[in-house]
């Protein structure tokens, strides 16, 4: 059964605004260590849906649950971050003036634990996970460097990093290469792979030679509803798909 053993279990949500189904029955599941990539038109019911799995907008009707027992639905967004989903949207939103080993330090506490993480000194782990993250972006060459002063594509792996500092179990990335150049797309296509496995990844992307270059599994919305779902082979050639992609 595919749904045994998910991580994220997402069925036959709906939600209304002012009368329109921005989704409508919307199934989603997604497996320990996955990495999905979700595409779809402009309007298809991506952000609600990243949105709902986060806790910002709660559905009308449906269910959700996160790693089999957390019932998505009955927590706030703060409650669902710190029960393990990561959420990075598509504008960076590190702190500038502060370097890159900052930024991961002040990341490690979450949201609300800025002012202790200031006032204490990191411990011999906390340092050497900061240390390893740095690693993963591919960063520890620029560990004092202001965060201000790097590149579009750095910062947004200084941001993912910034999620990892949390462990969490399912991360949502938002259009990560947008904006950047082919060699920091390469390159993020390589750290995304590198993170399933370990995590589970949700990828929300426009551009399709990165989303073929990242995903085994992508999963087509429209109208709110999965249109279709298979390799990209099988979405590239999908009669419907085609369909809705012309009919932009
Ligand atoms: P996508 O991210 O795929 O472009 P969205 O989830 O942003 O799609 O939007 C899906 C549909 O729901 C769109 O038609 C959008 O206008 C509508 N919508 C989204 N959020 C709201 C809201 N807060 N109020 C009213 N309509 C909304």
């Amino acid at each position: 059964d595919i749904k045994n053993g998910c991580m994220l279990y997402v069925e036959d949500v709906s939600v209304s605004f002012d009368g329109f189904k921005a989704i409508n029955n919307l199934n989603l599941y997604i497996d320990e260590g996955e990495l999905r990539c979700i595409i779809g038109p402009n309007g298809a019911g991506k952000t609600t849906m990243m949105d709902i799995i986060t806790g910002k907008t709660k559905p009308d009707t449906g269910s959700a649950y996160f790693g089999q027992k957390i019932n998505l639905l009955e927590m706030s967004e703060p409650e669902i971050a710190q029960a393990g989903i990561g959420r990075k949207f598509q504008k960076p939103t590190v702190f500038e003036e502060q370097s890159v080993f900052d930024n991961l330090e002040l990341a490690m506490a979450g949201p609300r634990g800025v002012l202790p993480t200031l006032f204490s000194k990191l411990n011999g782990e906390q340092r050497d996970h900061i240390e390893q993250v740095m690693v993963q972006i591919g960063l520890q060459d620029h560990s004092m460097a202001r965060s201000g002063a790097l590149s579009h594509g750095q910062k947004q792996w200084l941001e993912i990093g910034m999620l990892l500092m949390q462990n969490p179990k399912l991360l949502l990335v938002d259009e990560p290469v947008a904006g950047m150049t082919h060699q920091e797309m390469d390159r993020t296509a390589e750290l995304l792979t590198s993170l399933a496995g370990k995590h589970s990844v949700i990828v929300v992307e426009h551009d399709m030679d990165f989303v073929r270059s990242i995903a085994k599994k992508v999963t087509v919305l429209h109208q709110g509803s999965v249109l279709a779902e298979g390799s990209m082979d099988q979405i590239q050639s999908n009669p419907r798909v085609k369909e809705v992609y012309l009919g932009e």
